[in-house]
């Protein structure tokens, strides 16, 4: 199994007791109203338990008393559960309780008879994802690799992702089989709809520089959505962003055996200049990039079968 890199334990978790009673009746959900007319946003932080920056980003937010001047701010710490159980000598472990929060979002798995964890808790914050109109939901990732906007397929994503101008990549992808995300929720993933979701991945997990892409996101987003002033905003914004990339998914690379291996330490974003290059083998069968400046996206560090092994994309303009 290949898992060479080892992470710094940089970014650590921050104490969010104080945030546990919110003013929605739901622990470690907060809503602000300007009183005025205007979308309610949604940030939400901890869907994976692991993924430390979103609780600095709201922490921010809290730290620095910002109020919407319309619509609506509503703040949630998703999987507090699994964040508390964060462990130095095994931080990965936190990821989830019993299962990934981000593969329960349809309305036939929340409404089913199943019960875990996870379930418990998307079932308490399921009626604020479904009152949002947008959503910022923030993660990080494993392997050290730049920040991601993961914008879905729809026009709207990528306008979103557009207006805030940050992170420098985007990437327009379709979910993920084994199940809906939080971003996919209902209208969410509905072409037609104007409800709007982002998922963005602010870099590695307990990386110093994560915390700081994740404050950076958390504002360009309030100011994207014109929720609070240019000026309140300014002192948190990303100091000249670069031109936005967009990148849209090809295919996914499905593992089929045990021995799936990559033919390098790729960690995310490294684009191979010419079609059919190894990037590893699945088994005895080489895996071929099908097309030439293909972009690997998200490469996992712990192949299974089943599951994807990376997704290739391509950039366009
Ligand atoms: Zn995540």
């Amino acid at each position: 199994m290949r898992d060479k890199y080892q992470p710094k334990l940089e970014l650590l978790p921050i104490d969010i007791r104080g945030y546990r009673a919110g003013n929605t009746g739901i622990d470690y959900v907060h809503r602000f109203s300007s009183g005025k007319p205007g979308p309610n946003a949604l940030i939400n932080a901890l869907t994976h338990g692991n993924e430390v920056c979103g609780a600095h980003a709201l922490a921010a937010l809290f730290e620095n008393d910002i109020r919407p001047n319309r619509g609506t701010l509503t703040l949630s710490f998703a999987n507090v559960d699994a964040y508390h159980s964060f462990d130095m000598d095994n931080p990965g472990a936190s990821r989830f309780v019993d299962e990934d929060f981000n593969r329960l979002w349809s309305d036939e798995i929340l409404g089913g008879t199943r019960q875990s964890s996870e379930l418990t808790r998307a079932r308490q914050i399921q009626p604020v994802v479904a009152d949002a109109d947008f959503l910022l939901d923030l993660h990080s990732m494993h392997l050290p690799c730049p920040a991601l906007m993961l914008s879905g397929t729809a026009a709207k994503g990528r306008r979103l992702a557009n207006a805030m101008a940050v992170p420098e990549y985007v990437v327009a992808d379709p979910g993920h089989a084994a199940g809906p995300r939080l971003r996919d929720y209902n209208a969410f993933a509905e072409t037609r709809a104007e409800q709007t979701a982002l998922l963005i991945e602010c870099g590695q997990h307990w990386a110093a520089d994560t915390g700081a892409v994740a404050v950076h996101a958390v504002f360009h987003f309030l100011d994207a959505l014109g929720l609070i002033e240019t000026e309140a905003a300014a002192p948190f914004l990303a100091a000249h962003p670069p031109a936005q990339q967009m990148i849209e998914v090809v295919g996914p690379i499905t593992i089929q055996t045990e021995a799936f291996r990559f033919s390098d330490d790729y960690n995310g974003l490294e684009v191979i200049p010419k079609a059919g290059t190894i990037i590893g083998h699945d088994g005895a069968q080489p895996v071929l990039t099908p097309h030439d400046d293909c972009v690997l996206i998200m490469p996992t560090h712990r192949p299974r079968p089943g599951q994807t092994a990376v997704r290739l994309g391509k950039f366009i303009d």
